[in-house]
């Protein structure tokens, strides 16, 4: 017999080979404390009915703009082997330092959920032999990413990104078109843009500045603080995107990366400029930006939004850039790329913040009620029809009383109620009743289909005031 156990609230399981340096505090927040029911782990969310439709209206706003601009679908796996974003984030970037969720698997291979798609594109780029088709290769992705930063309004460990992705071409008309794409992929969707963009040039350039950047905040050492004294010694650049007051303070004064660009990054630079300028696409320049990891070249850009909406407006939606030397840092033939990502659950909610909501799916317009197992049978049957018809239809199976299952239809609004007692079982018959009116009609089970389409036609069609330019001629 079955046994009911006395509940043993799980022990607490330490995270796996987590980020060397994410403290254990971090670890256990919110994680700690028994509950009676299973909890979600902190930064993780369940994506429930109500966002859907903003969900579907990114899905769907991406899906038209990628076959437009002729990119294919990629699906990249979630696990890949550690070292492929060790290998090209860079040592010193917050992800590769804090936010991956690194662990051994079963075959004792060092692996990780990946934090971010454009080095497994890169990877599958290699892999695949892309190299050797026409170039541009144009691959787009969408899927779920993982970082294990601290969670906050707009970040969580779990989050969603869609990526477009450019391989093969080096000119300046990529970046731009990839721009493009984004700003007008944000206003299909409602919401209005404005481009964030840098350059930081090739890797020689970058060295060339970067030496000048370092003597520079030596200079003023004392007043970094320990994150950007360590920031300086691992990853100089970084220092650019500090929040520290005194450190903004004194970038005001620091040395640009545009002075430092060679001529070939400065005519690609311009030429970018140039196109967006031609499209009419707002840019502004922010010497600052330097985006969070380490293959990028050249162009850096984010997409921010135009309008002030508190706190979302100070993070980016997207943002991405040129990284032509990521291919060849795999192993692969030195092969120019540009592309960028943008985060799902920052746009949803900025949707959500504007009052965009668009329905999940069509609302039913039609309720079936039953009296008994033979009409439910018949229920079965009558909805695979309504399928097949393309007319939602709702249910409630589990009530025998016509009263509430009518309760339910007049709560979900529907247009026509459709009954069905034994007795019209027996003469092959049901009843179609209007929930405005309140009128009812008995109607063969076998045209019931092609009468409801006709009723809900009827129902679409535009009412024309009588007296009207339309109605007298
Ligand atoms: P990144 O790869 O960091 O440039 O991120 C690109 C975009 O992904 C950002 O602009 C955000 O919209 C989104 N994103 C990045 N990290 C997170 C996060 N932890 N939670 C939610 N969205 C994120």
């Amino acid at each position: 017999m079955f046994q009911k156990k006395k509940f043993v609230a799980a022990k607490k399981v330490t995270a796996p080979t987590l980020a060397p340096t994410a403290t254990k505090q971090e670890e256990g927040e919110g994680e700690g404390s028994p509950s009676k029911y299973p909890e979600l782990l902190r930064g993780f969310r369940d994506i429930l009915s109500d966002e859907q439709g903003r969900w579907n209206l990114v899905r769907d706003t991406v899906r038209k703009f990628a076959e437009a601009y002729s990119f294919d679908r990629v699906e990249l796996p979630i696990l890949e082997r550690a070292d492929l974003f060790l290998r090209t984030l860079g040592k010193g970037t917050d992800v590769v330092e804090k936010e991956m969720y690194i662990f051994t698997d079963p075959s004792n291979r060092s692996v990780a959920l990946r934090p971010e798609a454009t080095a497994s594109a890169a990877r599958a780029y290699i892999n695949h032999g892309m190299l050797d088709r026409p170039q541009p290769v144009k691959m787009w992705y969408m899927g779920p990413m993982f970082r294990h930063d601290r969670p906050q309004a707009g970040r969580y460990r779990q989050f969603n990104q869609v990526g477009f992705e450019s391989f093969g071409v080096d000119e300046a008309i990529v970046d731009a078109q990839l721009i493009v794409i984004g700003v007008q992929m944000f206003r299909e969707m409602g919401l209005d843009v404005k481009v964030e963009i840098n350059s930081i040039g090739t890797s020689e350039c970058r060295t060339a500045y970067l030496a000048e950047l370092v003597s520079y905040f030596r200079a003023h050492r004392a007043k970094l603080s320990e994150d950007d004294k360590r920031r300086l010694q691992k990853n100089p650049l970084r220092i650019l995107d500090s929040k520290e007051e005194a450190t903004r303070e004194l970038l005001k004064e620091a040395p640009q990366m545009l002075n430092w660009l060679d001529e070939k990054s400065k005519e690609h630079f311009m030429k970018v400029l140039e196109f967006l300028e031609e499209m009419e696409i707002p840019y502004v320049l922010n010497p600052y930006l330097v985006r969070g990891l380490d293959y990028y070249t050249h162009t850096v850009f984010e997409f921010v939004l135009a309008e002030d909406q508190g706190e979302l407006s100070q993070s980016a939606l997207g943002g991405g850039g040129r990284y032509d030397g990521l291919v060849e840092l795999l192993g692969g033939r030195p092969t120019p790329a540009c592309g960028f990502a943008i985060g799902i659950e920052r746009i949803v909610k900025a949707l959500e913040v504007k009052g965009i909501n668009p329905p999940e799916r069509p609302a039913p317009k039609v309720f079936f009620a039953q009296l008994g197992d033979a009409s439910r049978r018949v229920g079965l049957k009558l909805f695979e029809e309504f399928r097949k018809a393309g007319v939602p239809i709702a249910e409630a199976f589990g009530k025998n009383s016509l009263k509430s299952q009518l309760e339910n239809a007049n709560k979900l609004g529907v247009e026509l109620t459709l009954i069905l007692g034994q007795k019209e079982v027996l003469d092959g018959t049901i009843i179609i009743r209007d929930m405005e009116s309140g009128g009812q009609e008995i109607v063969d089970v076998k045209k019931v289909v092609a009468l409801v389409l006709r009723k809900l036609a009827r129902e679409e069609e535009p009412v024309i005031p009588s007296g009207s330019a339309v109605a007298s001629s």
